[in-house]
């Protein structure tokens, strides 16, 4: 039995945190604001905090560690599921074995380009090709064969996947086809709670899915996401299990998660569960997006469609750092929706421009940047980029670079009047005045017709 998660000592940290004082809570969160992270028995403390007032000093600390370490950017991407077919048979999942009132379907390559080319239309430049787990159908070389279709026919320029658990030498094959992030969640990071939940199927072997991460590592793939869908079971304990299992890959590894997620558990038609088993509400949803940006600062959080359009617009300020816009959560929804063919409902309906507008109006710039995956800055050499805070010399600017060729070749006449205001914003904060110039100068060249200009 692998023994990354020690259930006895998350057990212990949370009884003890009970005990936490407003003094100490306060120390603990001026600690967060140095940006270097916190352990697990003050993520611990901080998950206990009830009382308004330090709730809105917790918010605080992680709206001003997001605003240092992302500043004002916000990256942008779509799902694009490649089929619903699966042989699990996941409790929480509407694409479960089970599940006998849904279209099934799997895409063919093609209709993965086609999907694509729809996504790209949209104007996004970055897809997360994402199954369920049925190994005729599902299996590695669908999403190979997917992934260097699309990079050849469209012009999507990172491709994040999200797969079920593989062996190392397929694990190759992803990273040989250029997989930008390789993501992964655990659900829930209690095995008694995973056993009930994952009843059948491959994925009721909760070792084979918490190492995937580490043969992801071992076939080279350096850039990897975590996440536990909340709602399973107690948002504390899994907040700790997450981080104990970061822990563990970052000590023999070397290298820390690039994305969480933060996935809620919402009713999906067809599944097998009568109710949502803890229901995390709000104000501790924003608690967790908060303490996950104190805890690991540098770590992207993730963010999709499930949260409603105003609950995510507040969330962008806490912690979040990427979002998706546009979603379709079923095979070939770009093209044609099916609401019987989702793995779940979608809440924030706003398309790709309209998620630009309010991004702007919020005073945040949109980011279509890839360019740390195509620069070879992932894995260690991006968190020592990240850690040293030059990486802000490079978002910044492609993140002004990336929209303003979204503005140039998608924006409508609103669009382009709030985004060209941002980015005149955006461009008086980078402190660097050559790259500042160089960046106006790339800027011109995108107005002249050029494209895909990064640093
Ligand atoms: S969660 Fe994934 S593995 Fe489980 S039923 Fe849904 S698609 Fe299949």
């Amino acid at each position: 039995m692998v023994d990354f998660i020690k259930e006895d000592v998350i057990y212990d940290l949370l009884q003890k945190a009970q005990k936490c004082e407003a003094g100490e809570v306060r120390e603990i969160i001026a600690k967060a604001m140095e940006c270097k992270g916190l352990d697990l028995s003050e993520v611990a403390k901080l998950l206990y905090v009830e009382r308004e007032d330090l709730l809105e000093e917790l918010l605080d600390a992680a709206k001003f560690i997001k605003n240092k370490v992302y500043g004002k950017r916000v990256v942008l991407f779509a799902p694009l599921y490649t089929s619903n077919e699966c042989t699990n048979n996941c409790l929480y999942c509407g694409f479960r074995r089970d599940n006998k009132e849904l279209h099934r379907k799997t895409l063919s390559t093609r209709e993965i380009v086609s999907e694509a080319k729809a996504i790209e239309a949209q104007g996004h430049k970055r897809i997360l090709l994402i199954c369920g787990e049925d190994p005729g159908k599902t299996h590695v070389d669908h999403m190979v064969e997917a992934m260097e279709a699309i990079y050849k026919s469209a012009d999507i320029r990172r491709i994040n996947v999200e797969a079920a658990p593989m062996k190392v030498e397929d694990y190759k094959k992803l990273k040989d086809a250029g997989i930008g992030t390789y993501v992964i969640f655990q659900e829930t990071y209690n095995r008694e709670v995973y056993k009930k939940m994952h009843p059948v199927g491959l994925k009721a072997d909760f070792d084979w899915r918490i190492t995937a991460i580490d043969r992801a590592f071992e076939a080279g793939i350096d850039d990897v996401g975590v996440g536990a869908l909340l709602g399973l079971y107690d948002y504390r304990f899994e907040v700790l299990g997450l981080l104990m299992h970061v822990q563990s890959f970052e000590k023999r590894f070397g290298v820390g998660p690039h994305t969480i997620s933060v996935p809620r558990l919402r009713p999906a038609l067809g599944w097998g569960l009568n109710e949502i088993p803890n229901e995390v509400n709000d104000q501790d949803f924003k608690k967790i997006v908060a303490i996950y940006r104190m805890a690991i600062p540098y770590t992207g959080i993730i963010l999709s469609t499930r949260e409603r359009a105003e609950f995510r617009d507040e969330l962008l300020s806490i912690g979040v750092s990427q979002i998706s816009a546009g979603s379709k959560t079923n095979p070939g929804g770009y093209k044609e929706d099916d609401d019987k063919a989702d793995q779940f409902e979608v809440s924030d309906h706003r398309s790709l421009p309209k998620m630009l507008e309010t991004i702007c109006d919020k005073g945040y710039i949109p980011s279509f940047c890839t360019a740390c995956y195509r620069r070879c800055r992932t894995g260690e050499a991006f968190m020592e980029y990240a850690k040293g805070a030059e990486i802000h010399s490079f978002c910044q600017p492609n993140a002004i670079l990336t929209f303003k060729e979204n503005l140039m070749d998608f924006g409508t006449e609103v669009l382009k009047e709030k985004g060209n205001g941002i980015i005149h914003k955006a461009l008086t904060e980078i402190e660097d005045l050559k790259i500042r110039e160089m960046t106006e100068e790339k800027l011109k060249e995108i107005e002249n017709g050029k494209r895909d200009l990064y640093f």
